[in-house]
């Protein structure tokens, strides 16, 4: 589904329909609508059979007007210059919508991670910063793990990082081990994060979460504490989950009579988001295709996984008591699939506002490392719950105030906050 599709045109897509109403400059406009810097590398690693082989690196500064720019590292064999632009713009509005003091980030690597042995995957990590290390840093560009990045990547790359720069420097990567510079919760920050603004939506449109049902697809980090959270947070079901099964090389979905188990699942699920099919089938978990988790009754709807999966294609199999679509994943839902929503009056909750408890908490793990005075779990979940909530009460008030779907609420929230950046440091006036 996602081959047909490209990130970035639809997240300018929708940044131009928000300019538009918005009246903005066209001049400022062109300053949004593309990121302004882009760096492409090519990063040789030594192999453990003796060969050298060449990987393509990525990583794209959309804009930095409130902070540094802060966004994940991906490594997958599908990745392509045009999803790293898409993602660093979103993560300007995610930053922004969270009003968190950061900018827009994103990087890559054109590799599929589980082809790799643990010595070649820390190669690959360590020769990513040496590509990059002059442009990145604690107060310019901060890094964290996205799709096939872990939290032992984030160290291995830290490490280098200090190496390189000749001091340890925690703050230049987030999403790291605990114990190695990392902050408690960052790991269920995503996933509770989405079910923080699924609960607020709940009480907006006054659902009850202990009658609820939600199907999500994806098993990985975010989708794996949305599950739980769905579950134990707000008394609801979760009929499905979905994954990439990397061994038969095709997506699943995994459904049980009275909902499944997000905590059972965790313990037969591997680092990449594979479910055991075995285990799961012995515990008695239906099978299904890939495509079948969007068509589960439910009524509330999390893609978790990946960009492009909720589509003009796939939108109308939807179960009719979808109310709330939650997106987990970033740009899981096409232009034509909003169209939608509008006209069958479907709260969605946008990515960069859905999405946005991973990179609160990477800037609260930022934060600690500075201070070098870490905090305990609850504290960083309390504050993530804030976060979340006053976010999510800014894009349904400016939702309301203005009459707009709640991606053009979001936006212009997010576009109004860079813009006042920009403009308090004199970028708007021609002089900067
Ligand atoms: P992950 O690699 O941990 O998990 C991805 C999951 O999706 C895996 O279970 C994988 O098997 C599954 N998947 C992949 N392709 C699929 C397909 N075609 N059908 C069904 N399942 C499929 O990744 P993640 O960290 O959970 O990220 C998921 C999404 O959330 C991405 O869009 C990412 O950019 C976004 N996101 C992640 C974070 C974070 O903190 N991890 C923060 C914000 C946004």
């Amino acid at each position: 589904m996602s081959g047909q599709i490209n990130a970035f045109e639809m997240a300018q897509k929708q940044f131009d329909g928000v300019a538009k109403q918005l009246k903005l400059d066209p001049g400022v406009a062109e300053v949004l609508r593309w990121p302004m810097r882009e760096f492409s590398f090519r990063i040789p690693v030594r192999l453990d059979d003796g060969s050298l082989r060449v990987f393509q690196g990525f990583r794209v500064q959309h804009n930095d007007a409130r902070g540094p720019n802060k966004g994940g590292i991906r490594f997958a064999a599908n990745e392509t210059m045009d999803t790293v632009r898409a993602l660093a713009t979103w993560m300007t509005w995610k930053c922004a919508v969270a009003d968190i003091p950061l900018g827009g980030g994103k990087g890559g690597i054109i590799v599929d991670p589980s082809t790799l042995t643990v010595n070649e995957k820390e190669e690959m990590c360590r020769g990513w910063v040496r590509a990059m290390w002059k442009n990145i840093g604690p107060r310019n560009d901060v890094p964290a793990p996205d799709i096939g990045t872990t939290p032992q990547m984030m160290g291995w790359m830290m490490d280098e990082y200090s190496r390189l720069v000749g001091q340890y420097t925690p703050g230049v990567f987030t999403g790291k081990p605990l114990g190695g510079g990392g902050s408690l919760g960052r790991t269920e920050a995503t996933g509770y994060g989405v079910i923080y603004t699924v609960r607020e939506a709940m009480k907006h449109l006054k659902i009850d979460g202990k009658n609820s049902v939600a199907a999500i697809q994806g098993f990985g980090n975010v989708s794996q504490y949305a599950a739980a959270g769905f579950v134990e947070m707000l008394g609801g079901q979760v009929a499905c989950v979905s994954c990439w099964d990397r061994h038969d090389k095709k997506a699943y979905t995994y459904s049980k009579k009275g909902g499944i188990d997000p905590r059972f699942l965790l313990t037969i699920v591997d680092e990449y988001g594979t479910i055991d099919k075995a285990k799961a089938q012995d515990a008695g978990y239906i099978v299904e295709d890939g495509d079948a988790w969007i068509t589960k009754e439910a009524n509330v709807l999390i893609p978790a996984a990946m960009e492009g999966q909720v589509t003009s294609d796939t939108v109308g199999k939807m179960s009719k008591n979808i109310k709330i679509v939650a997106e987990g994943a970033n740009g899981p839902c096409t232009p034509e699939a909003d169209e939608f929503f509008k006209k069958n009056n479907i709260f969605n909750i946008p990515d960069f506002l859905c999405n946005a408890g991973g990179v609160t908490t990477s800037y609260f793990e930022q934060v600690q490392n500075d201070m070098n005075f870490y905090w305990s779990k609850e504290e960083v979940l309390e504050r993530l719950d804030q976060k979340m909530t006053s976010a999510f009460n800014s894009v349904v008030d400016r939702s309301e105030k203005e009459k707009v779907y709640m991606r053009d609420a979001a936006y212009m929230v997010a576009i109004d906050r860079v813009v006042k950046a920009m403009d308090l440091r004199g970028w708007l006036t021609g002089n900067a």
